[in-house]
Order: structure tokens, then C-alpha cells, then sequence
């Protein structure tokens, strides 16, 4: 074994755990990133977490710094959250009927954030990006919608949709069943270019409903927009009396409390959330003002609906987690320790000449195999680099660190890593940076 490898992490039962999977699930997953198809070996079965670590079903233990892919904000099994859940357990699971603590939740949600009056909880972030669309083509009375590549919004059918050639395009699906008629609504333009935006308004005049992209791209990558172009965004769609929607799936309750848009200081006409809303259970929304809200059927004619949105345990999870990230200093100190992590990694990386940068915003990271200073568009990503990621991520899992198992996601940090992990952590990093640049 060359010097500073290590052997790699037993998966005896992992393996066995995943082949009875196979039977029962395609892939043997219920999501497919967690098939480990881009990184080494057999998925790891997780038993429980707790705090910032991980045990999976081999004993293995781990710093996590996937958190769910970004819901743990406060990290496993956080006894607030915990203790609230079981406290409204004890009186039933659903009703079907509104109880209080939807209200509850609303209410910490609205008067922390400017820019929504009202909300309607979903009970996923995929279902919150399908209802803002509805509601902004319904408010509209237009058909078309403007997406970037490089954007995830969800697995609804009219954003499954990747850019075809050329500076203005309508999108080919990127998954099979997806009538063409769907994507020919959608057009799909590069992030981060302007003149890109422009040329699609003059080119569909008065038929764009809106707007949509994720004001931090954090699905491909972390893809930081220039605050100008956002402010573009806003600005051509007043002009054109399109909608502007921020989907904050992830970046919502992550970069602050209120999402990208505090962040940017700049105001979507619609925002949807999903991820750290649910505090780990299984929620989504999607908010505006109280007039586009007022569109929202029984009030308005645009139709939705959920068996269990509102659900009083999931609004239980969302109400202890948002209540602990409304306190005063949750942000900063969180950032601020994220902040000297990721430097830390990034002087390593500089000090012996890697080609690596390490891009973040507030508790979220991403580790990119590149020199470029900065990577705002999905075509700046060279997918050779994935096989560096790939040989990294390896490579963690050997020394205890657990990094979501593809190159393209982001790392987050929660509160419940402290500063003696992250300093395990970051060890471990240099660790395997020297063994993936061994023979640069
Ligand atoms: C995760 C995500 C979604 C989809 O949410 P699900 O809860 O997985 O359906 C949508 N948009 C963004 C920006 C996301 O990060």
C-alpha cells in the first residue's frame, strides 16, 4: 500500500442490505444519486446519526457533510426537534382538518422574511416548484417559462428540461416521458448571461409567464451568480410583467433566515422552499404576496391540493428547527466557522499548487478539481474532473468523512459540527488532496 493510503471501510453488510434492495427497488434506491453509481463501491446503509456523524450498518462511523443533502441544518437527531415531534405525536398523525401548528410555522416563517405575506405548505420541494409555476402561469396567463442549466427545481415534467445548442433554446427532456409539448414551454438559457435573458424575451414578446432559477445554483456544482444578474432578472421581468421565482429549496433557512433573497437583498415574486423548512421531515412551500397568493384555490382559481400538507408532525419538525435558526448569532457564528474551514482547505490546497477550489456561501461548499477562479455555468465544469472527486471521496469514507456520493453536490455544514471535527475533518481532506494530486 503506498504511503498514506488506507484500507478501505468494510461493507460486508451494506452490500448484503443492498442486494435484498435490488429486489424491491429499481436501482435499489428510492432516490437515484443514492446508488453511488459516481463514486466507489456499494452504497452505505445508514443505521442512525447523531450530532455531525454518521454510523452505517458495517459500524462505520463518519463526519456526515451531506446532512440529508442539506435538511440537518442542525445536524442528527437534535433533541429539540426530537422532543417537539413526539410531543404533537402523542396526539395523532393527520387529520385531514387545519390544526395550529401550521399557523405556528407560517407565522415564525413570515415575520422573519420581507418578502412573502402568504404561504401553502407541500410536502416536497419538487411539489412547491410544480405549484409556483401553476400559480405563475395562471397569474400570467401565459404558457412559456425561462429556466437555467444547471438549475434543479425538482422532477416535475416541465423542468426536466436541459438546454439545447444555441443562445436561446427550447429544451430537450432530460428524462424519458416527458411529452415534447411540455418542453417546448420551457426555454432554457446558460446562467449568468444577460444578453442570453434579453434575446428570450424579445423572441417570445408578452408569452413568458417566468422566471425561475435557484439564486444560489446548488444542484450542479455551486454555481455563485454575480448579485447584478439577479438584479437583471428582477428588473426584466417587471418590464416584461413576467413573475420572478426564486427557488430556495435549498438555499432558503441555509444562507440565512430569509434565503437568497435577504442574502441578495433582492425580492422574487415567488419563493419556494422544501429541504431545512421540515427540520428532516418531509416538507416543501411555496410564498408570495398576498394578492399573487390570493390566486391560490379555494381563494383563487389556480388548483392545489395535499392529503398531507400541513401535516402535524412535519410542521412540528419545521417549528423547533426554525425556531433554533431565529435566534440571534445562529447564522453568523454558523458561516463564520464554515468560513475558517473552507479557508483552511483552500490555503492547503494553494500552499502546494493543487488545482482545486473549494466555493462557498454561508454553511454550504463545494469542492471543484479546477483552476478557474470562478464557476458560474454549468459548461465550466470539466467532467473529466469527476474522476479526481471520485478517488476523493474514496478516499474520505477510509478516513471517516462522508461527502454526498457525486461530485456535482454540494457539502454542507450544520451547527452540530464542532470545531474540534471540523479540524478531524479537515486533516483527513489534506490527507486525500495529497493522494488525488500524488501524480499530478
Ligand atoms: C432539492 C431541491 C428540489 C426538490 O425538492 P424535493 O424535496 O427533493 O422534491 C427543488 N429545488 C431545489 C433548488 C432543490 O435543491
Amino acid at each position: 500500500m503506498p504511503y498514506g493510503d488506507k484500507p478501505d471501510i468494510v461493507r460486508d453488510k451494506s452490500a448484503e442490505l443492498y442486494e435484498k434492495a435490488k429486489q424491491y427497488f429499481p436501482g435499489g434506491v428510492n432516490s437515484p444519486v443514492r446508488a453511488f453509481k459516481s463514486v466507489y463501491g456499494t452504497p452505505l446503509f445508514i443505521e442512525k446519526g447523531d450530532g455531525c456523524r454518521l454510523w452505517d450498518a458495517d459500524g462505520n462511523e463518519f463526519i456526515d457533510f451531506c446532512c440529508s443533502w442539506g435538511p440537518l441544518i442542525l445536524g442528527h437527531n437534535h433533541p429539540k426537534i426530537k422532543e417537539k415531534i413526539i410531543e404533537v405525536m402523542q396526539n395523532g398523525l393527520t387529520f385531514g382538518a387545519p390544526t395550529a401548528l401550521e399557523s405556528e410555522l407560517a407565522e415564525l416563517i413570515i415575520k422573519n422574511n420581507k418578502y412573502i405575506e402568504k404561504i401553502r405548505f407541500t410536502s416536497s420541494g419538487t411539489e412547491a416548484v410544480m405549484s409556483a409555476i401553476r400559480l405563475a402561469r395562471g397569474v400570467t396567463k401565459r404558457d412559456k417559462i425561462i429556466k437555467f442549466e444547471g438549475c434543479y427545481h425538482g422532477h416535475t415534467d416541465a423542468l426536466l428540461v436541459k438546454a439545447g445548442s444555441g443562445l436561446v433554446t427550447f429544451g430537450e427532456t432530460s428524462s424519458a416521458g416527458i411529452p415534447k409539448a411540455y418542453a417546448d414551454e420551457t426555454i432554457v438559457i446558460s446562467l449568468n448571461d444577460k444578453e442570453a435573458v434579453k434575446a428570450a424575451f424579445e423572441q417570445f414578446k408578452d408569452q413568458i409567464s417566468c422566471v425561475i432559477i435557484e439564486p444560489v445554483p446548488a444542484n450542479n456544482g455551486l454555481l455563485l451568480q454575480d448579485k447584478d444578474f439577479l438584479q437583471y432578472l428582477r428588473e426584466i421581468c417587471d418590464e416584461n410583467c413576467a413573475l420572478l421565482i426564486f427557488d430556495e429549496v435549498i438555499s432558503g433557512f441555509r444562507v440565512g433566515f430569509d434565503g437568497a433573497a435577504g442574502y441578495y437583498d433582492i425580492k422574487p415574486d415567488i419563493i419556494t422552499y422544501g429541504k431545512i423548512i421540515g427540520g428532516g421531515l418531509p416538507v416543501g412551500a411555496y410564498g408570495a404576496s398576498a394578492a399573487i397568493m390570493s390566486n391560490i384555490s379555494p381563494e383563487g382559481s389556480v388548483y392545489q391540493a395535499g392529503t398531507l400538507s400541513g401535516n402535524p408532525v412535519a410542521m412540528a419538525g419545521g417549528i423547533a428547527q426554525l425556531t433554533e435558526l431565529a435566534k440571534a448569532g445562529f447564522y453568523k457564528e454558523l458561516n463564520t466557522k464554515t468560513e475558517d474551514f473552507t479557508n483552511a482547505i483552500q490555503r492547503y490546497a494553494s500552499s502546494k499548487s493543487y488545482k482545486f477550489k473549494v466555493f462557498r456561501i454561508g454553511s454550504i461548499f463545494w469542492f471543484a478539481f479546477t483552476d478557474l477562479e470562478k464557476v458560474q455555468t454549468s459548461e465550466a465544469i470539466d467532467p473529466k474532473s469527476m474522476e479526481k472527486f471520485k478517488l476523493m471521496h474514496r478516499e474520505l469514507l477510509n478516513r471517516g468523512i462522508y461527502l454526498g456520493p457525486s461530485g456535482y453536490e454540494v457539502g454542507f455544514v450544520s451547527a452540530a459540527h464542532s470545531k474540534l471535527d471540523l479540524e478531524k475533518a479537515k486533516r483527513a481532506i489534506f490527507e486525500c488532496l495529497d493522494i488525488v494530486f500524488r501524480n499530478k
